[in-house]
C-alpha cells in the first residue's frame, strides 16, 4: 500500500477560529495535569495551548469525558535520561476493551500522549497539527501505537487527519504531509 494514501489530496483551508482565551483553555479537564508552563518559548507548549483555543466546545466536551484515559508526555529538551511516572490511565472505550481481551500485552498499560523534543525544531504549524492529530485519535477511540491491528493502521490515519482537517487545522496538516513528503524524498536520494 502506498505511503502517500492514508492522507488526504487536498487538505481544507479552513482555519479554525480562536474561540477561548489562554486562560480558559489552561482550564480545559484534558490539558496536562501539572498545567502549561508559562514559558511559551517552548514550542510544544504552545501547540497545545493553540489548539485548545481554538477546539470546537463539543471537541473540547468529548475531550474532557477522556481526561483519566490519557497522560501527556512533553520530556524538556535538555533532561537526557529519567525515571518518569505513568500513572495508569482508564479507557472504557470498546475497541480498548476488545484488544484487551485478546492481548496479555496491553492487560495493564497506561496511554501517553507523547509529544517528541524534536517538535521545538519543526515550524510551530507542525507542532500544532502534531498535538490535533494525536488528540483525534483519542476522541476516535483509536488504539495505541504499537498495540493496533496492522491492517487499521492506515485507516486510522487517514481518519484522524480527516478529523483534524474537518476541526479547522488543514492549513496545519498540510504543512505535516509536505514535511512527511520531504523527509520520504530525502531518504531515498
Ligand atoms: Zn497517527
Amino acid at each position: 500500500m502506498s505511503k502517500k494514501s492514508h492522507r488526504q489530496k487536498t487538505s481544507s483551508q479552513k482555519k479554525a477560529p480562536y474561540i477561548r482565551t489562554v486562560t480558559k483553555a489552561m482550564e480545559l479537564d484534558w490539558m496536562p495535569h501539572w498545567g502549561i508552563s508559562p514559558d511559551l518559548y517552548q514550542k510544544r507548549n504552545a501547540a497545545v495551548l493553540e489548539v485548545a483555543c481554538r477546539l470546537s466546545d463539543d471537541v473540547v466536551e468529548t475531550l474532557d469525558s477522556k481526561t483519566d484515559s490519557f497522560y501527556w508526555f512533553i520530556p524538556q529538551v535538555g533532561n537526557l535520561a529519567g525515571l518518569f511516572p505513568f500513572p495508569i490511565t482508564h479507557d472504557d472505550s470498546e475497541e480498548e476493551a476488545e484488544l484487551e481481551a485478546e492481548s496479555p500485552f496491553v492487560e495493564r498499560y497506561s496511554k501517553v500522549l507523547y509529544l517528541s523534543p524534536n517538535l521545538e525544531r519543526t515550524s510551530f504549524a507542525i507542532a500544532v497539527a502534531s498535538v490535533a492529530h494525536e488528540l483525534a485519535h483519542l476522541v476516535l477511540d483509536h488504539p495505541t501505537a504499537g498495540v493496533s491491528k496492522r491492517d487499521s493502521y492506515w485507516a486510522n490515519e487517514k481518519a484522524a487527519w480527516e478529523l483534524v482537517d474537518s476541526w479547522g487545522f488543514g492549513p496545519e496538516a498540510k504543512k505535516h504531509a509536505n514535511l512527511y513528503k520531504r523527509r520520504e524524498r530525502d531518504a531515498k536520494s
